[in-house]
């Protein structure tokens, strides 16, 4: 039964310092209620308290590491069924493929094309985290030598599965030793010999089935003293893996049932490359923490990883950039000047079409916290008071000998406004930035 807030708070020592993120050890006692803050957070709680308080305040989802501390993820420990009620804490970790049964030099490939599939959206980059090693092979010597190749071309957390769990321990134990690897058994051990795995080694036990039988295997191994755990549907279709994820999460948070209070890893692979792509994208929005992939193709791997984006920023937050003005290529006095709002994509669009047209620009982000175009405009925050605001606090009057901005086109309305309240001539861009690269050969002219 979970402790409530002023149970967990008649234990703590009340002293209000602070050196647990939270101004008073009230509001720290609620949060380890909720889950959003585990005991280990408050330097000042006594041994006997932390005893007393134990596993009736852990989170209603453990937090899980994986992987060696130079590429560490962090997993689980979320707090919410939907995101509008809060943000979802950590993203969805992206493991891609890899099979055990080709030689060394396909290996070695793969690690070379795992490093190259990166994107940059929204200037952030985008990648897969994790390598899921498959013993098809079925040998363990064979598992091994792939283990050490990979690990020495790649150091990312590793998914490991085999049949054999003395496989797994061998790799665990030997070539990944202090990496935290995930392993996956799929031969069905007797839980002693899983928990003993998960003791001996810092090894992130995975176990998979139906919820019945995950919640039974995970009560029996954490009665032998396993704690780091994943728990996964298995190989399942779309919807029955969608089912359990969402069970879980829900039996987790709202009932805290402790069994299924781990993290889940989910497999979406398969001939059919689109399909097994949106069943990532749909085990990343709901609720997985581990998405093992056989998206190689870089088109499918950037869905899955755009998505992943999306759905992990603070709902409440926009994602923005920092409003100011910046220069694109090597911009002179003349260079035009082109304004837009500070949220990511509205900046990201333009600049990159600015690139795209290889005309060095200037960019103007004003600062409509965070908000798109249309959406300031609407709102009265991109207007000819902020714009003019924008315009003279950056300094740009004395960079340009012009006095001329460009606005998107879809706030035309506003050109008159700007004019009179700036005193700078307002040239009408285009309504969307792939019109820009054309505009600015056709339509920018100083006079
Ligand atoms: Fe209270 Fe501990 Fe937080 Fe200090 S660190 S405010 S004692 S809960």
């Amino acid at each position: 039964m979970a402790l409530t807030g002023l149970e967990i708070y008649k234990r703590l020592p009340k002293e209000n310092c602070k050196e647990c993120g939270v101004a008073t050890c009230l509001a720290f006692a609620m949060k380890v209620a909720a889950g959003q803050a585990g005991l280990n957070d408050c330097p000042r709680l006594s041994e006997e308290a932390r005893a007393a308080l134990g596993e009736a305040s852990a989170p209603p989802q453990r937090l899980v590491k994986i992987g060696p501390d130079s590429s560490l993820i962090e997993v689980g420990q979320e707090t919410v069924m939907f995101r509008h009620d809060d943000r979802f804490q950590h993203p969805t970790a992206v493991a891609l493929t890899m099979s055990d049964a080709g030689d060394e030099a396909a290996l070695r490939k793969a690690c070379r094309a795992f490093k190259e599939l990166r994107f940059t959206r929204v200037g952030q980059t985008l990648q897969a985290d994790m390598i899921a090693l498959a013993n098809e092979s079925g040998s363990q010597d064979k598992m091994l030598a792939a283990v050490k190749t990979i690990h020495g071309e790649v150091p990312v957390p590793m998914v490991l599965s085999s049949e054999s769990i003395d496989c797994l321990a061998a790799a665990a134990s030997g070539p990944l030793a202090g990496t935290r690897p995930v392993v996956w058994c799929t031969g069905n051990p007797p839980a002693e010999k899983l928990a003993e795995l998960g003791t001996k080694t810092d090894a992130v036990l995975c176990i998979a089935g139906d919820l019945q039988s995950v919640a039974d295997r995970v009560e029996a191994v954490m009665a032998k003293g396993a704690r780091n755990i994943l728990i996964s549907p298995g190989p399942v279709p779309g919807p029955r893996a969608l089912e359990f994820l969402t069970q879980a999460r829900r039996a987790a948070l709202n009932k805290k049932f402790r069994p299924l209070g781990f993290p889940a890893l989910t497999i979406a692979c398969g001939q059919d490359k689109n399909a097994a792509a949106l069943d990532a994208c749909a085990y990343v929005c709901k609720y997985s923490a581990v998405v093992i992939s056989d998206a190689w193709e870089p088109y499918l791997l950037l869905a899955i990883l755009t998505a992943r984006q999306n759905i992990y920023t603070d709902p409440q937050k926009p994602v923005q950039v920092e409003p100011r003005l910046y220069e694109l290529g090597e911009v002179t006095p003349e260079s035009p000047l082109l304004v837009t709002t500070n949220f990511s994509l509205s900046y990201y669009s333009v600049e990159s079409e600015v690139e795209a047209s290889r005309v060095p620009c200037r960019i103007l982000a004003v600062d409509t916290e965070g908000t798109s175009v249309l959406t300031a405009w609407a709102a009265d925050k991109f207007n000819a008071e902020t714009i003019t605001a924008a315009l003279k606090g950056s300094g740009v009057a004395d960079k340009v000998r012009h006095r001329q901005l460009v606005i998107p086109g879809h706030v035309a309305v506003l050109a008159a406004l700007i004019a009179e309240e700036s005193g700078w001539k307002v040239l009408v861009g285009p309504k969307e930035a792939s019109g820009i690269g054309a505009f600015l050969k056709n339509d920018w002219k100083i006079s």
